[in-house]
């Protein structure tokens, strides 16, 4: 192939592979791999070690393991409670001994295997916790010649583990990679060799091969070592040039005004919590000079963030200007809209605070529109309807996003667009952040942070509840109904897919519904759902009493009535995001449950829930997520735009700091990071990828 088309071939869509079809295509896209280049800089995350085959009678707990035998059962048949396609075969080697398989949702496999096929299984070896049998999840498998003799030849020995989507395996992509491989040479180095050289870092290609085929697990670490290092270097080259572009138009400065605070005090009616206070403080330093503010405020539910942000609204009033904040749904805009109101009207006489969002109708957003182009209007809260081309202002001095992870980089850009200038910029996240996290992620933000809830609040009484009580977790739940309260039930986490999550939701809202809670008046929101906000809209009235959701929809809302949230599968979900869901009852003054129920009664499993019913708070969850579990959990699938291996690097803060200090000094000599093309692009390509929401 002519060099050129080499170079264009990294670009092409990954179905310019052999035998890569558009659904598998499709598949990928889900894991972020949509270009050749994107598949071969995609490493596994691990590798498995199978060793030759061996026989069952020797297997025990935690093996990993090759079995060669014949298949004399095998059925596929739909799991009743969850929903999941369970393939079953029983598999017998040679003496006879019987080893058990089970698949999750490959349904196909009863097709491909039949009674008295030769197979070969390679996988993780589990003693069943009844009965004592030896069973194997979601091994690979390979058929075999019926003859005794026949030997693997794919399954067993050294297998790469890749992230996997439903419908894929690793024996594909391994498959696909091997055809794109010649490719390596191509790939660009984002790393300049001087800073490979300091940081004693292997190069591109070098690590597409090693990581990909590695001959030792010394190949394997180097590997990742240096695709974990260029991620988080492409993300602070990133940073940096975010910097650069905002320093680069100044803000206009709002002096900092004691009376202003003095009266937006006096009208709070509660005093600010030392972290509050502490915030807005910080906030104000930033707002008073011409460097555009940039400033993450990272709380906990019900910490208090609202509060801080309207202190700024009422300072950038007293300075002539105006405030916008934009909020994910409707119905946060709404609560938003009456908490600034209750903040700020009566302290700030002339200080109106208006709504736009696009449920209104076409006269009343006319009005609010004019009203925030002629100035009338110091404050106007509302969602994506903002970001509209008609909405103009007469003099925006600040933008604030609420829940701002739910916000891509470029609707947040438009909204500091209307700005005269570089609006002040105040971003607001209940996900706790530790400091290294936000380093990493939001790298070209200052971070204030709110760890202390407001006084009197009872802590929401949390207890894991086995399976088996799980009558016990529904009394809870109809015990507060009847007292007039009202419940969440969140269903398992399944990451797969959000059709298969809907789907059991949907079933799980039908089965309660119908043999649980018939005199309650139950309703389901997921995220496939057309509409969602009047589902929610109907629990914030209370017209619904229990709401069934998955997790995938935040039920980011204020509804201070209820009082229970039970959590099903909960040893699916990180720490933080059990914390999350909790922070969503507990809000009035009721006591208020938090229930989980773990799927996976394994001791450790249980220990992380224990925890979560011990610490009530979330930036000490979130840490302990982090070195748990990784820091993938903490932050969902894939919102960060990093692979697991950047991910896992952050636990400690080292190669962070590396790289940081690496990206400084490149910028220090080159502030456009025009010396550095391939640098430069790939950062332009993170700055899109975290912008997906
Ligand atoms: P967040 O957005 O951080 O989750 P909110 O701003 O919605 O939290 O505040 C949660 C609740 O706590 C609101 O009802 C708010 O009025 C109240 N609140 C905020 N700060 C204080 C405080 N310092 N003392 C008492 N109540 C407070
Ligand atoms: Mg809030």
């Amino acid at each position: 192939m002519p060099v050129l088309a080499l170079a264009r071939a990294l670009d092409a869509p990954v179905t310019s592979i052999p035998r890569l079809p558009p659904a598998d295509a499709k598949r990928l896209a889900r894991l972020g791999v949509e270009t050749v280049r994107d598949l071969l800089l995609t490493l596994p995350y691990d590798w498995e070690t199978y060793g030759a085959p061996a026989e069952v009678a020797g297997l025990t707990d935690g093996n990993q393991a090759t079995v060669v035998g014949t298949v004399s059962a095998i059925s596929a048949r739909q799991s009743l409670r969850r929903r999941i396609r369970l393939t079953e075969a029983t598999i017998r080697d040679d003496s006879g001994a019987a080893l058990r398989v089970v698949w999750f949702n490959q349904p196909f496999i009863a097709k491909q295997l039949h009674r008295g096929d030769r197979v070969a299984v390679a996988g993780t070896v589990k003693v069943a916790r009844y009965g004592g049998s030896l069973q194997m999840q979601n091994p690979h498998f390979e058929r075999l010649e019926p003859s005794e003799e026949s030997q693997p030849t794919r399954v067993g020995g050294l297998m790469p583990k890749y992230h996997l989507v439903e419908g894929l395996s690793s024996r594909k992509i391994a498959r696909w990679v091997e055809s794109a491989l010649p490719l390596a040479d191509r790939v660009e180095d984002v790393i300049p060799e001087e800073v490979r050289e300091r940081q004693h870092l292997i190069g591109v290609a070098d690590a597409i091969r090693r990581g990909h085929k590695p001959s030792t697990d010394q190949d394997f670490a180097d590997a990742r070592r240096r695709m974990a290092f260029a991620e988080l270097f492409e993300l602070q080259a990133a940073f940096a040039l975010m910097r650069a572009s905002i320093a680069a138009e100044p803000a206009t400065p709002m002096p900092y005004r004691q009376e202003v605070i003095d009266a937006f005090k006096a009208g709070l009616g509660f005093e600010l919590t030392n972290a509050q206070r502490r915030s807005t403080w910080e906030t104000f330093k930033d707002m008073a000079g011409t460097l555009p503010m940039n400033r993450l405020l990272n709380g906990d539910v019900g910490s208090g963030k609202t509060a801080v942000a309207a202190a700024a609204a009422a300072m950038a009033h007293a300075a002539g200007m105006q405030t916008v904040v934009m909020a994910p749904t409707e119905i946060l805009a709404r609560q938003h809209l009456h908490r600034f109101r209750a903040y700020l009207e009566e302290s700030f006489p002339g200080l109106v605070v208006e709504l736009l969002v696009s449920s209104q109708s076409a006269a009343e957003r006319r009005r609010v529109r004019d009203s925030a182009a002629n100035g009338q209007c110091a404050l106007v809260v509302g969602t994506h309807a903002l970001i509209e081309d008609d909405v103009k202002f007469f003099d925006l001095g600040l933008a604030v996003v609420d829940e701002q992870h739910r916000f891509g980089t470029r609707q947040r850009e438009l909204l500091r667009g209307k700005g005269r200038g570089r609006p002040h910029f105040l971003a607001m996240t209940a996900t706790p952040i530790p400091r290294t996290l936000a380093l990493a992620l939001y790298g070209e933000m200052s971070v204030s942070v709110l760890n202390e809830l407001p006084p009197g609040r009872t802590p929401v009484e949390t207890e894991v509840i086995d399976p088996d009580e799980r009558n016990r977790a529904y009394e809870i739940v109809r015990r507060e109904v009847k007292a007039g309260h009202q419940a969440f039930v969140i269903c398992p986490l399944i990451e797969e897919s959000e059709t298969l999550a809907a789907r059991s939701a949907t079933a799980e809202a039908e089965r309660l519904r119908a043999e649980v809670f018939p005199e309650f008046r139950l309703d389901l929101v997921h995220g496939r759902l057309k509409n969602k906000e009047e589902v929610m809209q109907r629990f914030v009235a209370g017209e619904v009493q229990v709401l069934v959701a998955t997790a995938v929809v935040e039920v980011g809302v204020d509804v201070p009535n209820a009082s229970v949230m039970m959590i099903e599968g909960a040893d699916r979900f990180g720490l933080a995001q059990l914390h999350q869901f909790r922070g969503r009852v507990g809000r009035g003054a009721a006591r208020s449950y938090c229930l989980l129920l773990a799927e996976d009664l394994a001791e450790g499993a249980m220990q992380r829930l224990e925890l979560v019913a011990r610490v009530h708070d979330g930036f000490t969850l979130a840490r302990e997520d982090m070195e748990r579990r990784g820091i993938g959990e903490l932050m969902g699938p894939r919102q960060h735009g990093l692979t697991d291996a950047a991910m896992e690097s952050l636990r400690s803060p080292a190669l962070l700091d590396e790289t940081r200090a690496e990206v400084q000094r490149l910028v220090e000599e080159d502030p456009g990071l025009d010396r550095f093309p391939a640098l430069k692009a790939a950062a332009a390509r993170r700055l899109e990828l975290t912008s997906i929401s």
